[in-house]
């Protein structure tokens, strides 16, 4: 996939230096890093029309690498202002919003048609196949037909809270993912009779809130600092609950096993 991306679409990844596996004690796990991927600066000026069409991160800097910031290396390096200053007048974008550029580039390069605020709805099933979909755009309700496939694409769930209650094992108040990600997709294959497995799990990170105004999320992850030597967490009892220098996912995962006050059989959402 790496290769077929970095071929085909021109994206560029790098081997972030230092940065461990989430469970580097595994068997072929890496504590030494190596493994995880991540983007070069793209050039977004390069996206034409697109350039300020792409969603910027609440979080970071979109001007930093992986390895500049806490989340890919205990010791970031910080580029020089001048360097910074040169990054923000050309606008070369890193992290998830240079990954995101890149893909988009490849999309327009091979003649992809993008459009926006159009949401799929509903699948069209003809005997037993998806050959299109039911779209709402500004216009009202428009049909797509597929050419040859559907490829349902639309994230997670973890802002419809009816689904959010019904499937996973723990309690979520603030997801920190962008807020479309309803569980159009999901809603769409369960019409459509498809089996699910795995619905109980996300992928967890522990977030704290902000004071209004810091950031458009109003969250922070929690996640560098924690890591660091003489830190301790401590759930609602004052006890600590884990390792807190175990990946973020796993920090989520022991918190909700220890703490959730939610317990019972979750009821079938509607479909
Ligand atoms: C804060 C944060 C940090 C992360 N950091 C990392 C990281 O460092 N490395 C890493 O590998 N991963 C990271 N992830 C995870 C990564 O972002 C996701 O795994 C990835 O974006 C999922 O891609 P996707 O295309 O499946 O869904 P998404 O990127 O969630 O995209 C789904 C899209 O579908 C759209 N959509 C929803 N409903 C409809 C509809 N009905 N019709 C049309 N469109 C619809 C949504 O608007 C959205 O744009 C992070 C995630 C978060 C939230």
């Amino acid at each position: 996939m790496v290769r077929a991306l970095a071929d085909d679409g021109g994206v560029e990844f790098f081997a972030v230096p230092g940065l461990p596996d989430y469970h580097p004690s595994n068997p072929g796990g890496k504590p030494e890093g190596g493994r995880t991927l991540g983007q070069e600066l793209f050039p977004f000026p390069t996206l034409g029309e697109w350039q300020d069409r792409v969603e910027v991160t609440p979080y970071y800097s979109p001007y930093l690498r992986m390895d500049e910031t806490a989340i890919g290396c205990a010791v970031p390096k910080t580029p020089t202002d001048e360097e910074k200053a040169h990054r923000e007048a050309e606008d070369l974008r890193g992290m998830g919003g240079g990954l995101v550029g890149a893909l988009l580039n490849a999309c327009l390069r091979v003649g992809v048609a993008i459009e926006v605020s159009t949401a799929a709805r509903d699948l069209i099933i003809d005997n037993g196949r998806a050959i299109g979909v039911v779209a709402e755009t500004a216009d009202g309700r428009r049909t797509l037909q597929a050419t040859r496939a559907v490829i349902l694409a639309t994230g997670g769930f973890e802002w419809n809270e009816e689904y959010r209650t019904a499937f996973l094992r723990g309690h979520v108040t603030k997801p920190a993912s962008i807020p479309t990600n309803t569980g159009d997709g999901l809603r769409m294959a369960m019409r459509a009779g498809a089996a699910l497995q795995n619905m109980r799990e996300a992928w967890w990170i522990p977030i704290t809130e902000l004071p209004e105004g810091i950031n458009s999320m109003n969250l922070e992850m929690i996640n560098g600092d924690r890591t660091r030597p003489r830190s301790i967490m401590v759930n609602r009892t004052g006890r600590r609950f884990t390792n807190e220098a175990v990946s973020y996912n796993s920090v989520v995962g022991a918190s909700i096993r220890r703490t959730s006050p939610r317990s019972g059989t979750p009821t079938c959402p509607r479909g």
